[in-house]
């Protein structure tokens, strides 16, 4: 079977890997190189914290065992990094009611004292944290998600860069070939959407109409420093977590839509609450676009009206993808025999119309 996968960002690196793993041929081809969509500016925390509904939450936590699972699997692998996530905000009363809630699903969660958060992130100024505690997600992780993509493209999966897919043609309901805009054309047997933002326009290239509401948004990028930060952190106004060589990852709902003036009040949060970072300088601020469905949920699988046509597609994508990824190429191979798919699948956006 020859498949083409449109996206070189975690999705289509997934889905290309399991595809290989299971005997595929596979082309992935991207408009620009593998990584560079919002898979290379993301903050990549591997969790189910705050997923809903429940098949939602449940594909999410089936997500960070995938990525457990490949981490065991390749002991020297460099992307996945576990340690948990901690988070305080300040409705305590709120955070314990969520703590509760997720200890009612089987999510791993307790509660720390001061000293014990300080244990975990010695680097913390203890007059920033609440005297009630904070709560503590041992499961969750953080993932350097070009590491990832290299190494799942580095399985036998054909990577053709730099050069948009620009047509589909199609014989009744079923795609033939590939149209690339160097004049390439690539025969398929199976074509799977993993364009991430773009994923509409991937799709009306196929006449099929995906709903996309994609959120802009941006991460700031430290220089490296020596601040012990060794897990995800989310404080109120700022979220952190480590980045490659020391440098460390900032982000906030609010800097999202503000301007330079966001971005300043971020590191001078980040510096009151590490006050190590006061070393740091900003070394880049990243704009991306977070890849959301119309109604929120992933979008998954193969599409009825299309029958050799899939979808990989949504948030949470460094989460799910390995999991995910998986599942579609289960189905591209005709082995998804339980139907987990079912909730994710593209019809609900037609049959809602
Ligand atoms: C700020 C931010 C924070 C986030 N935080 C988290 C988080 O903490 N945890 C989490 O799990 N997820 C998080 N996400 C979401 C997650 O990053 C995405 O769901 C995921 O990266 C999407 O991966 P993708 O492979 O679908 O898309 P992308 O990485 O965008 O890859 C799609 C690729 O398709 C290519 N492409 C598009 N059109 C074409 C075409 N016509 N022809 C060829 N190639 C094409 C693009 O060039 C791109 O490389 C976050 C996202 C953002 C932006």
């Amino acid at each position: 079977m020859k498949v083409v996968v449109v996206g070189a960002g975690v999705y289509g690196a997934a889905v290309g890997a399991a595809l290989v793993r299971r005997g595929a041929t596979v082309t992935v081809v991207d408009a620009g190189a593998p990584g560079s969509g919002t898979s290379g500016a993301t903050f990549s925390w591997v969790n189910s914290r705050n997923k809903q509904p429940l098949v939602y939450h449940e594909l999410n936590v089936a997500g960070m065992a995938a990525h457990r699972r490949l981490a065991a699997e390749f002991p020297l692998g460099d992307w996945y990094h576990g340690g948990g996530g901690i988070e305080w905000t300040t409705d305590e009363t709120a955070l314990r009611a969520k703590v509760d809630a997720l200890l009612a699903l089987g999510y791993e969660a307790k509660w720390l004292t001061r000293a014990e958060t300080l244990e975990l992130e010695p680097g913390i100024d203890p007059d920033r944290l609440p005297s009630g505690g904070t709560a503590y997600f041992p499961g969750e992780a953080w993932v350097e998600p070009r590491r990832l993509i290299a190494h799942l493209l580095s399985a036998k999966v054909e990577v053709v860069a730099d050069d948009a897919v620009i047509g589909l043609d199609l014989i009744g309901d079923v795609v033939r070939s590939v149209r690339l805009a160097s004049g390439r054309v690539l025969t398929a047997d199976v074509v799977v959407n993993c364009a991430g933002p773009q994923a509409a326009e991937v799709a009306a290239l196929a006449g099929l109409a995906l709903p996309m509401r994609n959120l802009p948004c941006v991460l700031v990028y430290s220089s490296p420093v020596a601040v012990p930060l060794s897990r995800v952190v989310h404080a109120p106004n700022v979220h952190l977590r480590p980045e490659g060589g020391g440098r460390i990852l900032l982000h906030s709902g609010e800097v999202d839509q503000g301007g330079q003036e966001a971005v300043e009040r971020l590191v001078r949060d980040a510096a009151s609450l590490y006050p190590g970072m006061r070393a740091a300088t900003v070394e880049s601020v990243r704009k991306g676009q977070r890849p959301i469905p119309g109604d929120g949920l992933p979008v998954l699988g193969r599409v009825a009206d299309v029958r050799n046509y899939f979808f990989a597609v949504s948030h949470s994508g460094v989460t799910l993808c390995l999991h995910a990824g998986e599942l579609v190429a289960d189905e591209v191979l005709g082995e998804n025999r339980d139907d987990a798919l079912a909730p994710f699948r593209f019809e609900r956006f037609e049959e809602s119309r």
